[in-house]
């Protein structure tokens, strides 16, 4: 329980330092959890408000905040943007002077300093002051940097279960925009605090159409899709560092004002395309998916994916660049087989294989999808949407579908009965009544349901459990084997009867396609 006294000083330091009238969501609960010296883990999409959530409580700790960031050209923005708030701010690394780091110091062992931004690797150099004197709040940002599940998994980040063992009183508030389940269990696991209050922010995002379409001729496509609303910025986001040029070029030649960026471009060519797009100098960037990390641009209208995105949090994060203003935004993938090939050979031999191709399965599979394109979204993250959306490419021209209730419990007691151990292919195995190997191995032969599903295929069974997993009634485990397993959404068919509606699998055509890929 917090005590009245902080609580009463809770609006007015917001209003004083931040000018802002209100909290936004989950912020007071959040910023009442911290004060209170919970763990916390904050899910939260870009421009939810995250940085309120460890900067209001950092005013009203006796000590310091120490803000772990992975952004260490952004920190000093961050600072100066605090300092200008008459916040006692500063950030610690390497490049800076030895007497600048001394004045740091001096600052912390006044108790001056309220917050301190610091990258992982600089924690090392701090190490006399990361004590319980000093410190009363650890704010981790961009955490998922710290899984392998992750998209965006940053080795320097593992070091940070140190700091619960060093500090055991001092609450830890760890934040992110993207994690899906296993990611959020691996943060909480690697940092030590398996007590942390979970806020999970809803990921919906319902200003941005979502659609997607067949890879042919994407050229000649984003360019009809631009010349409809030619004075919009967009970002159209490519595999390669070559593909942003030739899109790019092939934009240009077409009378639209578009850029290239990626990380083969020096810093100021990087800088200038950044500045003109933020400046609508620049209408259209074409982009690898370095591009828009920090850009706060409110009015981006649309995100193209020239390029399937390697997962589901990648794809998410990069259309949750578009529309922050809340206004109608469009977001259009490219669906391509070549792509999926090509990005499955990037991942061989990496440490996380199986999980990268896992979670690039489920990318496929949300492009390949018939039923609302959000809701597989948001059941990714967590969330089931009770409706479909309205606002995607199925929902405006929906497939036709039929009760499939019972396919779903056969299915899912299938799922039930394996114990949740098994994957795909072992399920459809037992379904169809198999008797090989690993169905003999393991006794399945012998469950009750083995062969309760020998009337479908085994390419329809696919489909059908990629529909349901799609709709939220089971998912994958990627961190074990990415074996199938129930979902509270699971219960309501299995036990409580609802009605489940699948569509017949169609076979999917590689379109026929005039460009090559490159
Ligand atoms: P995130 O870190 O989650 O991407 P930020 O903390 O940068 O988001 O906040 C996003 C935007 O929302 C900022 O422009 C910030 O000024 C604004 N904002 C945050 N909290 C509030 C609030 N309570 N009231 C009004 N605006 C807010
Ligand atoms: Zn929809």
């Amino acid at each position: 329980m917090l005590l009245k006294e902080t609580q009463e000083k809770l609006l007015p330091t917001l209003k004083k330092y931040f000018g802002y009238d209100s909290f936004r969501d989950q912020q007071q609960e959040i910023v009442e959890s911290v004060l209170s010296k919970n763990d916390n883990l904050v899910i939260m999409p870009t421009g939810g408000g995250k940085s309120i959530c460890f900067q209001l409580p950092a005013l009203l700790f006796e000590g310091l905040t120490l803000v772990i960031s992975p952004l260490i050209a952004l920190m000093k923005d961050q600072v100066d943007g605090l300092k200008a708030n008459g916040i006692a701010a500063d950030f610690y690394n390497s490049s800076q002077e030895s007497f600048e780091q001394a004045a740091i110091f001096e600052k912390i062992y006044s108790k001056e300093l309220k917050l301190l931004y610091v990258a992982p690797e600089s924690l090392s150099f701090l190490q006399n002051i990361i004590t319980e004197e000093y410190i009363s709040c650890v704010a981790i940002d961009e955490a998922h940097c710290i899984s392998s599940w992750g998209h965006d998994f940053r080795p320097s980040y593992q070091q940070l279960g140190f700091l619960k063992q060093t500090l055991p009183n001092t609450p830890i508030i760890a934040l992110t925009a993207t994690a899906d389940k296993a990611t959020r269990a691996d943060i909480v696991e690697q940092l030590n605090i398996p007590l942390a209050k979970q806020f999970i922010s809803s990921f919906d995002r319902k200003n941005i159409e979502l659609e997607v379409r067949p890879a042919n001729d994407r050229i000649s496509q984003i360019i009809k899709f631009i010349r409809k609303q030619p004075n919009e910025s967009g970002i159209i986001y490519c595999l390669s560092r070559k593909g942003t040029e030739q899109t790019a070029s092939k934009l240009k030649q077409n009378g639209i004002n578009a850029a290239s960026y990626h990380a083969g471009l020096n810093f100021a060519e990087r800088s200038k395309t950044q500045e003109d797009f933020i400046y609508d100098k620049i209408k259209v960037v074409c982009a690898t998916i370095a591009f828009g990390m920090g850009i706060d641009k409110s009015n981006v209208r649309w995100v193209i994916h020239y390029n399937m995105p390697k997962n589901i949090e990648g794809y998410y994060q990069e259309i949750g660049r578009s529309g922050r203003d809340g206004l109608k935004a469009n977001a259009l993938l490219f669906h391509s087989y070549s792509d999926v090939i090509q990005l499955r050979k990037f991942m061989s031999g990496a440490t996380n294989e199986d999980v990268q191709a896992a979670k690039l399965d489920r990318m496929k599979q949300f492009s390949e999808a018939n039923t609302c394109r959000r809701k597989i979204l948001l059941s990714y993250f967590g969330e089931l949407l009770a409706e479909n959306c309205g606002n995607c490419d199925v929902c405006k021209n929906p497939p036709q579908f039929f009760n499939g209730t019972i396919i779903a419990q056969k299915a899912l007691s299938v799922i039930s009965r394996l114990k949740e151990t098994e994957a795909t292919g072992t399920i459809i195995d037992v379904l169809r009544g198999a008797h090989n190997a690993t169905v003999l191995d393991k006794g399945y032969d012998k469950l009750k349901s083995h062969g309760v599903g020998s009337d479908i295929s085994w390419r329809d069974w696919q489909q059908y459990l990629i529909q349901l997993m799609n709709q939220g009634y089971c998912e994958i485990a990627f961190h074990k084997n990415n074996a199938l397993r129930l979902t509270s959404f699971s219960k309501k068919v299995l036990f409580d009867k609802e009605q489940v509606n699948l569509t017949k699998p169609v076979e999917y055509k590689e379109p026929v396609t005039s460009e090559k890929s490159s």
